[in-house]
């Protein structure tokens, strides 16, 4: 079964801001288009799974409690426009405890291919920063960029690492993804 990693913020739902975070249902708002795009994913066949870093709950920002309840209202979204997540990672770890699951270390991806047997270099990872490249790089998958959150095309210059693609959005990568079938 072929797996499509999704980042969080600033793909599925709108980006906070750069060191901010999302701290709370409420400031979770999904980005115009996106849960449907996951729908057509699944519906598809496609395995699914976000892949975030969180470090806002190791830095003490915002509890493990409050990230569930995150995650909650953005499953049942997802679930109610048709969609699922196979299963959600999050790194919460702070970048100084030198973890192994913080992107752009691959920890995360190799968890699910452990969980799911999949194969990560059948596998697109869709992400919204230079670090998601560098992760799906690491992890050997194939990397699309969306521009719908902290990443401009104004900056490519300055990107020490190219995507596979660029795409506006989720809506955008997930319709390239589905008419290349
Ligand atoms: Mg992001
Ligand atoms: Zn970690």
């Amino acid at each position: 079964m072929k797996a499509i990693f999704l980042d969080r913020d600033g793909v599925i739902n709108r980006y906070p801001g750069d060191t901010k975070y999302v701290t709370s249902v409420k400031d979770f708002r999904f980005l115009p288009g996106a849960k449907q795009a996951i729908a057509r994913l699944h519906q598809a066949g496609f395995r699914i799974f976000v892949i975030s870093n969180q470090a806002g709950v190791g830095k003490g920002i915002y509890s493990r409690k409050e990230l569930d309840n995150i995650t909650r209202k953005m499953l049942l979204g997802i679930r109610s426009a048709g969609g699922n997540i196979d299963k959600v990672y999050y790194c919460t770890h702070r970048k100084e405890e030198n973890c192994s699951c913080r992107k752009p270390q691959t920890g995360m991806l190799k968890s699910a291919r452990r969980e799911y047997q999949l194969d990560l270099k059948k596998a697109i990872f869709i992400g919204d920063t230079i670090r998601d490249v560098h992760t799906a790089r690491n992890a050997g998958c194939e990397s699309y960029l969306v521009l719908c959150g902290k990443e401009k095309t104004a900056n490519r210059k300055n990107w020490q690492i190219q995507p596979d693609k660029v795409f506006a959005n989720l809506r955008k990568a997930a319709g390239f993804i589905l008419s290349s079938l």
